[in-house]
């Protein structure tokens, strides 16, 4: 987790630094901090626990003047060792306060490195990790004196996960940055560069970006980058441009970036679904396996984590459905810990919107250990998930910023339907006109969505009516049951509120004995055209939930009368087809969850204790 941001130029670097950081808050909020190496020729380092505007007012309380300079670097952090205090806050010094290091991810050697530190009489003023890097730094420095070859040297020695970016007020003119398993990607403008954990921190002054391979080192100036590997060999970085700019990153007029995002669902779905059918076949982004090999293919192994895993249940009926294959839905971080039975026809599809999630990349690394294929759907251009995988499909859903995933989870799902389609047809389980009728149905979803944003008003009074609802349960059977979980997930993310999404066939199996006068009951009919035997079944289901007293909220298809009867509430979405209902049938469940959120005065992007990308185990 946890933002980065390093800049080596002419403008004023704490400016640049605090205004970087503020796109990355979504990566973690414990604390904030930032170093500046000082046109008086000192490393000055202000940070301070809790979101970044406490670091902002500090420094306008204590004035900026002792911040000046043109090179420096900030953190936002999200705590893996160390309570979210003032003294674990991001920069870490040395005893001497000339070298400062940021870090995002998890030193696993720190006990070791701590108990060797503490044993040559340093004394560490924190409980991080972190610091303990720090000590090292300053140590490999003081024996070499030069600040790249100290941070491939300490880098040799870290295990785990870990970007670094290093500072010395002997060496005021460059940054050092390094990363193992955590993202880095270095800015490059004119007379001006960057290294930052995403291209947000610095759109507004370069698109033009270079992602870092495993185990390099960079070092910045303000006129160029250089790139080794941890030994020093020179090495290259995977340059990109940016094709999007500031204006997707800013929340457009709305309260909160994640009511922005929700809008922008239709052109997410449109956006992911461009440029991938082509002559009659459905296109992959990257595809470094054979044809033969998607054919041969005789399981497949869905691994994601939070609502990504919602998105692959989702895809385990279309990929059944379509490919006549056996899918599993795995969480990622169970995966790799029990024996999955994998081989060379494995495919194993991994879903993350960061392409960094640790628990999905071990996942991914442990799936290629037993020969298995793996195919990448992310956000994240260049992530290590997509560079690590032999296929990729990237969700075109632009940044999302708001904590919790709204925008990527339809975007995934439409990126898993187009996994469905192209592995259907490699297989021939489906025809091309087949795949060309599906792929129209995709296409019309982005103005199907567009429909039900027209209700969001609706909804929001619904919010607030429930804002003091204690529990709400959401149920939902076939692709409705991923849409009742995510339902929950999104009330539990953003309301802190007890909520649980349930297979509305196991309600007679226990939770039942939940229900009481008035409870929130949240359902998701399928519907009535589409498979009505399902439709029949969750009738029944309301009714059972009705006589018991409780409130029903009910999701269902426009024109579907017989359910009317029996909600509380009726909030009604287009007619789709069956398996893309889960596009329509989210979006209210989105707003209604921010909504509540709002009325109990919480801030919607940035829920307590969450951070967007998880890099850690
Ligand atoms: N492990 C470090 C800490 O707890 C870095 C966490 C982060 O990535 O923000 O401070």
């Amino acid at each position: 987790m946890c933002g980065i941001v390093g800049y080596v130029g002419h403008r004023d670097a704490l400016d640049v630094v605090l205004h970087g950081l503020g796109r990355l808050e979504y990566r973690g909020y414990d604390s904030a901090g930032v170093a500046v190496l000082t046109s008086a020729g000192t490393l000055a380092v202000t940070r301070k626990a809790g979101a970044l505007a406490n670091l902002i007012a500090e420094l306008d309380g204590t004035g900026r003047a002792a911040l000046r300079g043109t090179a420096g670097m900030g953190h936002t952090r999200w705590a893996t060792h160390g309570a979210p205090t003032d003294r674990n806050a991001h920069p870490h010094r040395d005893a001497t306060g000339r070298l400062a290091v940021v870090h995002n991810g998890i030193i696993e050697n720190h006990a070791q490195l701590r108990a060797e530190l503490e044993r040559e009489g340093v004394e560490l003023t924190s409980d991080t990790d972190t610091e303990t890097a720090a000590h090292l730094l300053a140590a490999a420095y003081a024996s070499c004196g030069d600040l790249p070859l100290a941070v491939r040297t300490v880098c040799r020695r870290l295990h785990g996960a870990f970007t670094l970016v290093v500072t010395h007020a002997d060496e005021p003119d460059l940054i050092v940055a390094a990363r193992r398993s955590s993202p880095l990607v270095v800015g490059v403008g004119s007379g001006e560069h960057f290294v930052a954990s995403d291209v947000a921190a610095f759109i507004e002054h370069t698109r033009d970006a270079v992602e870092l391979g495993q185990d390099q080192v960079v070092t910045i100036t303000r006129d160029g980058y250089r790139i080794t590997d941890f030994h020093g060999a020179p090495a290259s970085g995977k340059p990109f441009h940016v094709d999007w700019d500031l204006s997707a990153a800013e929340k457009g007029g709305h309260d909160y970036f994640m009511l922005k995002e929700i809008q922008e669902q239709p052109s997410a779905i449109a956006n992911t679904l461009r440029g991938h059918f082509i002559d009659g076949r459905i296109v992959l982004d990257e595809q470094r396996m054979d044809i033969q090999e998607l054919r041969d293919i005789d399981k497949v192994f869905v691994v994601a984590c939070g609502t990504a895993y919602h998105s692959g249940m989702v895809a385990k009926y279309a990929i059944e459905h379509w490919c006549r294959l056996p899918v599993e839905v795995e969480l990622a971080s169970e995966f790799r810990y029990r024996d999955p039975v994998l081989d060379r026809s494995t495919l194993v599809v991994a879903i993350s919107q960061s392409g960094e999630t640790m628990d999905t990349l071990e996942a991914v690394r442990h799936a290629k250990d037993q020969k298995a294929r793996v195919l990448a759907i992310c956000n994240t251009n260049g992530a290590q998930i997509p560079r690590e995988s032999d296929a990729v499909l990237y969700t075109h859903a632009g940044p999302e910023i708001g904590v919790a995933a709204t925008k990527t989870f339809l975007a995934q799902i439409v990126a898993n339907f187009l996994v469905g389609l192209a592995v259907a047809q490699a297989r021939g389980t489906k025809y091309s006109d087949e795949v060309a009728r599906e792929f129209a149905e995709l296409e019309a979803m982005p103005a199907a969505v567009t429909q039900v944003l027209s209700t969001v008003d609706q909804v929001r009074e619904l919010g607030r009516e429930l804002a003091d609802a204690k529990v709400v349960l959401f149920l939902g059977r076939h692709v409705g049951f991923p849409v009742a979980l995510e339902g929950a997930l999104k009330l539990k993310e953003l309301a802190y509120m007890h909520a649980e999404g349930f297979a509305a066939g196991e309600l007679k199996h226990g939770p039942i004995a939940l229900l009481e006068p008035g409870l929130p009951v949240v359902v998701i009919m399928p519907s009535p055209k589409g498979r009505a035997v399902l439709h029949a079944k969750l009738l029944s289901n309301i009714q059972e939930i009705r006589a018991r007293g409780a409130r029903t909220i009910v999701i269902a298809e426009e024109g579907d009368e017989t359910v009317r009867p029996y909600a509380s509430h009726l909030l009604e979405v287009p007619a789709v087809p069956t398996l893309l209902q889960p596009l329509v049938s989210t979006v209210p469940l989105q707003v209604l969850a921010a909504e509540i959120a709002r009325q109990r005065g919480y801030d919607v992007d940035r829920p307590r204790n969450l951070a967007k990308s998880v890099t850690v185990e």
